[in-house]
């Protein structure tokens, strides 16, 4: 067994779609990046590469790339999962922490949870989404960026 931990933040701008594991979010606002921006996704992503011992997504999908312009990062999470299985591991569960003031999410989430169990390969109950708010203090708390934090434990298909 191996435990890995994921954080990401983008900044939140106006004419950018909200997408969160996998689901666009009608929001007023999107967040900022060369991907689409899917900082859950990306937190997910670090945690599985993390685990793997296999550095974080920078490295697997430079943001200087032309080929990662507006990518798809359920896609890139995908990705990540098979070269931890190349490495001899498969997901276990993950757990995750969305940090946002606004909107509400937690209707969202349900379809989250099936978008990223999928790019996981793990059941859904294996999966958990989570969404906070920081009370309206910093950069997350007064609507500019979004955070997510997240865990993930993989098993070694080898035995
Ligand atoms: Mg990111």
């Amino acid at each position: 067994m191996r435990v890995g931990y994921g954080y990401d933040f983008h900044r939140l701008v106006e004419g950018r779609k909200l997408i969160l594991g996998g689901v666009t979010i009608p929001f007023k606002k999107g967040l900022l990046g060369h991907s689409d921006a899917d900082v859950l996704a990306h937190a997910l992503a670090d945690a599985v590469l993390g685990a793997a011992g296999l550095g974080d997504i920078g490295r697997h999908f430079p943001d200087t790339d032309p080929t990662y312009a507006g990518a798809d990062s359920l896609q890139l999470l995908d990705e990540c999962v098979v070269c931890a299985r190349n490495k001899g591991f498969r997901v276990v569960n993950a757990d995750a922490t969305i940090v946002a003031q606004q909107p509400k999410l937690a209707a969202y989430i349900p379809k989250m949870v099936d978008k990223l169990a999928r790019a996981l390969d793990v059941a859904p109950e294996a999966v958990n989404v989570k969404a906070k708010t920081e009370e309206g203090l910093g950069a997350t708390g007064r609507g500019a960026a979004m955070a997510a934090h997240a865990v993930v434990l993989l098993e070694s298909i080898r035995d």
